[in-house]
């Protein structure tokens, strides 16, 4: 008989150990040893076989919790542990540090994501995405950010993998049930739970309740649309992550952004916290928290859509993700005019005062008819950026025709590279040798003798071989063989040999089976008596790719040869509890993605924070990290189009690395070490490590966007929203003139000096001369007449105007270079609110340059 539903009654703890509640309630055990040390006190064995603090305290026996109330010494550790919690939550940190020194720190900064990956005890995650969503809530709780999460609490969360007999992936979906959870309900002072409220087509509502999760000094908001409330309809939206169709999926985004955006209000009200003034959209999918946003300024301010616009873009950071198309949401134009659910007077009913129209215009891309979530990101968030620095560039030229007339170098998309939580990711070993001092950690690295580095390396190999030995036999058993065929799994892998990691979405671009491109030759790799190789394979494909389970079959099927499975493993159910020991184990990290579809990666980055050597595509991170000493770059062959081909090129540069550099050098020894292995270990450690940390990545999103972003919020808010409502004028004043704009021509005079005398004609239309910039423009110049390398000076406006009436703007620059030079004059929009040249889209060049097709501000 199969129960219903599952429900967790908890029994109160006695009340000497009250504070053990707390500390499990608060996720900052997560990365916190020394709690995680005292919870395995409280039970060794279960703690072993649990690893959830949650599960540990209902299922301990209550002999052992009178036990406990009466030990005097874990008392004392206990409210050691709980000030050493409060005091961590209080105190200034970093954020609090730069505010007191007189730095301009937003209040507030709220961040939104469909993911977030902080343990696996809360399983609303799938995988890179959410777990980089959740290292920036950790990283942002060390640092002291004033930092609100805002996401979905999924009934299902992600699905576990197994495996059929025949290697198959087979999915399920345990429930997760928010009682056994560490969540609280957000409840109002009447402690009864907030609803929030969405009007949905057809005059429906759609009700969602908000979980609040503790993640250090940080509140997480999860939305839960699982209550009485709805139909069954609508309380299926919070289903499952990444599970159903366009319909669903859009349902999901109104209801993180719109939805998020009350909840996070109803949220600070009942904190009496400071507003936020600066939003974050992690990815295109909250991109509805900006049309919300208006909303609230267009009803409580009575401020017209452009103006409020303007306020919201102010303060919005968009990152983008992804440079694969698929990877980006795109919705029918008539699937969100049905949620936008226009009345008669064309006003939306989903976002009452605003017109559904022009909030369609947000999401305008190429395709007519087609909504795209990424332009509506760009459109509402006047900071954006890639996710490493390479991936700046890709998108800059992949989203390039939102800003025309611009070349890409000239898109105002910048990059932030992703980091990862040390304390979450670095293996025990390690942060004990520092005492868990991030900034220590270089030095002591720097100081070990090589034989000790060696053995922690060595230890923590052992320990992956054990997990890897433990997590074959529990799939093989799943997999129905019987214990005599999988006697072969207690010695399976060999702690000395050279371990090679590999764990990612089976996603195309990823490559898993570019490894056996030519399967003799990995045969031979692996299989060398004298210095023999095993690889650990693992990753989830989406239920719907059965292109990516097929890839996992074919790996599956190819270490089921008995020459091989001792060397080879494919792993099922790769998440986060499985990551931290292969991160820690593995010597190398293998990575071959098709370049430059990686926008980031991380998982390399939790390796070397491990001294684990990358092997990978110059692609994502690593194309702006590595640095000979820190691993190896497989070559690419991107001017190879023919992609079979291709795979050919690059999976015989990637044998040919193993064979000739990576494997002869693992074995070179004196005295058993292998001297120069360790030296680009401990090069990795103390250069490499402290550029991957999320700390380092946090501190930069502060200090690049977060700052000014709410520095511009205050502006535009400044005065009853003067600026705002400037900058909305300024634009439809740009809307009716800007087609009147044109230079006219350039005279050109040489000063005594040397320098160029440029004196441009510019053709205002209603525009006065102050109100754009005209820019000198002065380069190298290729055959063509494209300027490149280009310095920009600005030009002053002279008074009067030529005899066609035109004003004459001047400057005189100095050529900065010998050799072939060119010039040209170009007419910018002129704002105080602008904070980037190519910001509006719109630039006139005179017309012998090449003039670019106009486009409606
Ligand atoms: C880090 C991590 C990922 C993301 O790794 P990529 O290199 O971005 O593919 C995915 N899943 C888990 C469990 C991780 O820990």
């Amino acid at each position: 008989m199969k129960a219903f539903r599952r429900f967790t009654v908890r029994v109160p703890l006695p009340a000497p150990l009250s504070d053990l509640a707390v500390l499990a309630h608060n996720l900052r055990w997560v990365w916190h040893a020394p709690t995680q040390d005292l919870f395995a006190l409280v039970d060794p064995e279960r703690w072993k076989a649990t690893g959830d603090p949650l599960r540990l305290l209902a299922e301990v026996s209550p002999d052992r919790l009178a036990e406990l109330s009466a030990d005097t010494e874990f008392l004392v550790r206990l409210t050691a542990l709980r000030a050493d919690l409060d005091e961590y939550c209080t105190a200034p940190q970093w954020y609090g540090d730069h505010a007191a020194s007189g730095n301009p720190m937003p209040e507030g900064i709220a961040y939104f994501s469909m993911e977030f990956g902080i343990s696996e005890v809360l399983p609303i995650y799938s995988g890179g995405l959410g777990i980089l969503a959740g290292d920036h809530l950790k990283a942002a709780s060390d640092l002291g950010l004033p930092l609100i999460g805002v996401g979905l609490f999924y009934r299902c969360g992600y699905f576990r993998q197994s495996l059929s007999h025949d290697g198959w992936q087979i999915e399920r979906y345990p429930v997760n049930d928010p009682g056994a959870l560490p969540l609280t309900l957000l409840v109002d002072a009447a402690d009864k739970p907030v609803i929030i409220k969405i009007s949905m087509p057809g005059g429906r509502t759609l009700h969602a309740q908000v979980w609040v999760a503790t993640v250090g000094r940080i509140p997480l908001l999860l939305l839960d649309s699982d209550i009485a409330a709805n139909d069954d309809e609508l309380r299926g939206i919070t289903d499952r992550l990444y599970g159903g169709d366009q319909d669903h999926r859009i349902k999901q985004e109104i209801l993180l952004g719109i939805g998020g955006v009350r909840a996070l209000r109803e949220y600070v009200r009942i904190e009496n916290r400071a507003q936020p003034t600066v939003f974050h959209m992690n990815e295109g999918h909250a991109g509805f928290l900006g049309v919300e946003r208006i909303r609230e300024l267009v009803e409580a301010s009575g401020l017209d859509f452009d103006s409020a616009e303007s306020v919201v873009r102010a303060s919005t950071i968009f990152t983008t993700h992804t440079p694969v198309p698929a990877g980006i949401d795109r919705f029918p134009d008539d699937l969100v005019r049905f949620y936008l659910d226009p009345g008669p007077d064309g006003a939306s009913n989903l976002l009452p005062g605003l017109s559904s129209t022009t909030v369609l215009e947000l999401g305008d891309e190429a395709d007519p008819g087609v909504f795209n979530m990424a332009h509506m990101g760009f459109r509402l968030g006047q900071r954006s950026n890639g996710v490493s620095q390479l991936h700046g560039a890709v998108s800059r030229e992949m989203f390039a025709d939102l800003w025309p007339g611009f070349d890409a170098d000239e898109v105002p998309i910048g990059a932030v590279t992703n980091g990862v939580h040390g304390p979450t990711w670095v293996a025990r070993r390690w942060q004990d040798l520092s005492a868990g001092n991030e900034d220590a950690a270089p030095a002591v690295y720097e100081a070990m003798p090589a034989s000790d580095l060696w053995a922690v390396r060595s230890e923590l190999r052992a320990g992956l071989v054990d997990e890897v030995r433990r997590r074959a036999y529990t799939s093989g058993r799943d997999r129905d063989f019987t214990d005599a065929e999988l006697g072969w799994t207690a010695d399976l892998f060999d702690p000395d040999s050279l371990t090679i990691g590999f764990a990612r979405r089976a996603a195309t671009y990823k490559r898993l089976t570019l490894m056996l491109r030519d399967p003799d030759r990995m045969r031979r790799i692996l299989t060398d008596p004298e210095r023999p190789v095993q690889l650990v394979v693992a990753g989830k494909a989406h239920p719907a790719d059965d292109g990516g389970k097929a890839l996992i079959q074919q790996i599956v099927k190819f270490t089921e040869d008995p020459e091989l499975r001792d060397r080879i493993v494919f792993l099922p159910d790769y998440d986060i509890s499985m990551a931290r020991h292969i991160y820690a184990g593995c010597d190398v990290w293998l990575n071959n993605p098709v370049r430059p579809m990686e926008a980031c990666g991380t998982s390399g980055m939790k390796s070397a924070l491990n001294g684990g050597l990358n092997l990978s595509i110059l692609d994502g991170w690593w194309d702006e990290m590595a640095d000979g000493e820190n691993g190896w770059a497989i070559p690419s062959a991107e001017e190879v189009l023919d992609e079979n081909r291709r795979d050919d090129l690059e999976a015989e540069a990637l044998y040919s690395l193993l064979e000739e550099t990576v494997v002869p050098l693992f074995y070179s020894r004196e005295d058993g070490v292998p001297t120069r292995w360790v030296e680009m270990v401990r090069h990795t450690l103390a250069i490499l490590g402290p550029k991957v940390l999320a700390s380092r990545m946090v501190r930069d999103y502060t200090l690049e966007l977060y700052v000014p972003a709410g520095i511009s919020y205050h502006e535009a808010c400044a005065d009853d929203y003067a600026e705002a409502r400037s900058l909305a004028t300024y634009r439809s004043a740009l809307a009716s003139s800007w087609k009147s704009v044109a230079i006219a021509g350039i005279d050109e005079e040489t000063t005594p000096d040397d320098e160029l005398d440029l004196t441009a004609h510019v053709s205002l239309g209603e525009l006065a001369p102050d109100e754009v910039t005209v820019q000198a423009v002065l380069g190298r110049v290729t055959d063509d007449g494209d300027l490149y390398d280009t310095v920009h000076a600005p030009m002053e406006p002279l008074d009067g105007t030529d005899l066609s009436g035109r004003t004459r703007y001047r400057a005189a620059v100095l050529p900065y270079r010998s050799g072939v030079l060119g010039y040209t004059a170009r007419v910018l929009p002129k704002h105080p609110l602008l904070t980037d040249d190519a910001e509006l889209g719109l630039v006139r060049y005179p017309a012998s340059a090449g003039e670019p097709p106009a486009m409606p501000a």
